[in-house]
């Protein structure tokens, strides 16, 4: 079958499509037959080496798909099951074996397109709005990004519970989007200082949290923005990593908090991750949630998507098809 690996670390170019062998499921594994596979921003942080791993890796983490067999000792899926899952590395792929029992099986009227868009960017942004700060009415959020993946699923949840959200963006395109998301403001952080506009808009009062996927380039201004006692949800490093901190800064700006949360310890047990992807299946089936699928690349053009993504090129989801 084909699949892309990195053979060694670097630009997008260290991602070869080749073959390699079919997978065979082990006990308790499934193999998925990959319909799409999704693009995450972790995706180039493995492929660059921020991330490391053992190598040759099949890059991905995320993908959807048809059960196409089951080793010994597996319950939860059966062959023919359409699943969608997040976490295990090699979705990358035509086939991929995967631990059953981080497969989650779409439930009727969703599509493997959409079961490969909601796993990973999805079930960020319902963590990110419902436990690591779990949005109330009267808060308000800032959201870095909101045109991004996971920011245009955040801007939406977060209204969902009552928030009132501002984002920000690098481009008027973008912004129009993040507000057609639900985003009540939005600032354009390449052109204008998004501290001073955070103050104007909360009349100096700052905000309850800050979800920063952006590091380098936005936290000290981010921890800025915060009311006393305020949040931080440092979850990305889009512009690259923050470096040192020193925490005596969260008690001179307010008694701040500071996390720097993942994905995987919020679905770390199975009861957790099918409760999370339960819930966002149903917001898309009710059409409660919009997915964004803007961009689909044929599965040997993983370097080409990369390059999109890194350029800010992007919004929403981009799918790679084998
Ligand atoms: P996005 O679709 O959000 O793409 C990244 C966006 O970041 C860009 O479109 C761009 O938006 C913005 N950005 C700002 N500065 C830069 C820069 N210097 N280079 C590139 N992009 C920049 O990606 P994802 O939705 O896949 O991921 C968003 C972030 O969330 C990533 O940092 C990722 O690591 C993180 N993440 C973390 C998870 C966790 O559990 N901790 C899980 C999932 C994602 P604009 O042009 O508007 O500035």
């Amino acid at each position: 079958m084909k699949a892309v690996r990195v053979h060694s670390p670097g630009g997008p170019e260290a991602l070869r499509y080749e073959d390699v062998a079919e997978p065979t499921p082990g006990a308790g594994q499934a193999v998925v037959k990959v319909d799409a596979a999704g693009l995450n921003y972790i995706d180039v942080y493995f492929r660059s080496g921020l991330y490391k791993a053992q190598l040759p890796l099949t890059l991905g983490m995320e993908a959807s798909g048809t059960v196409s067999a089951v080793g010994a000792d597996v319950r939860e899926v059966k062959v023919g099951d359409k699943v969608a899952y997040t976490g295990v590395p090699g979705a990358y792929a035509e086939y991929a074996a995967v631990p059953a029992d981080r497969l989650f099986v779409l439930p009727s009227g969703l599509t493997t397109r959409q079961g490969a868009a909601m796993m990973l960017q999805g079930m960020t942004a319902h963590y990110l709005a419902t436990s690591t700060y779990p949005l109330k009415v009267g808060d308000t959020c800032l959201v870095h990004a909101a045109a991004g993946g996971v920011g245009l699923l955040l801007c939406q949840i977060a209204k969902m519970r009552g928030a009132k959200v501002v984002g920000t963006v690098s481009t008027e395109e973008k912004a129009k989007l993040a507000r057609e998301a639900g985003a009540d403001e939005t600032i354009l952080y390449t052109k204008q200082d998004f501290e001073a506009e955070v103050k104007r808009i909360t009349a100096g009062k700052g905000l309850q949290v800050v979800y920063d996927s952006v590091g380098k380039d936005t936290f000290e201004k981010s921890l800025n923005c915060l009311a006393p006692r305020g949040l931080v949800a440092l979850y990305g490093q889009s512009s690259g990593p923050i470096g040192p901190f020193d925490p005596q800064a969260l008690n001179a700006k307010g008694s701040l908090f500071l996390t720097r949360p993942s994905l995987f310890h919020y679905i770390a047990t199975r009861e957790e991750l099918v409760s999370r992807a339960t819930e966002l299946a149903g917001w898309i089936r009710d059409g409660k949630l919009r997915m964004r699928v803007e961009f689909e690349f044929p599965l040997k053009d993983a370097a080409e998507a990369h390059r999109a993504l890194e350029g800010r090129k992007t919004t929403g989801k981009v799918l790679l098809v084998p």
